[in-house]
């Protein structure tokens, strides 16, 4: 189990998913590197902001800057957000973990 009480089955399956950010597509790296920019650094990610869904269709990877910029913040409220805007990340670019989470909750 992880801190955020994902069973080991679906932590795997999800690292094994989501080798990229699933909102901005930034190629993550699993550690704090020593010197340089931490924020491509993989954190879980509630897509909906709810810790009793721990589901493969709710638990995905992204990086440190997304995750910090949409906080608690509604999915489909984030991607109207400045940080969207200028990283160009929207309903179209996002993957299909996401897409399937806005579809079934617009
Ligand atoms: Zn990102």
């Amino acid at each position: 189990m992880s801190r955020w009480a994902i069973p080991d089955w679906l932590e795997v399956e999800v690292k094994a998913r989501d080798k990229a950010c699933v909102y901005c597509g930034t190629q993550l790296i699993e550690q704090v590197p020593p010197q340089g920019p931490r924020k491509a650094v993989a954190t879980w990610e509630h897509i909906i902001n709810d810790a009793n869904l721990v589901t493969r269709e709710n638990i995905a990877r992204c990086c440190v800057a997304c995750n910090s910029s949409k906080g608690t913040k509604r999915l489909a409220d984030w991607l109207k957000s400045s940080y969207c805007k200028k990283h160009g990340i929207n309903k179209d670019t996002v993957a299909e973990v996401v897409k399937d989470s806005l579809r079934a909750n617009p």
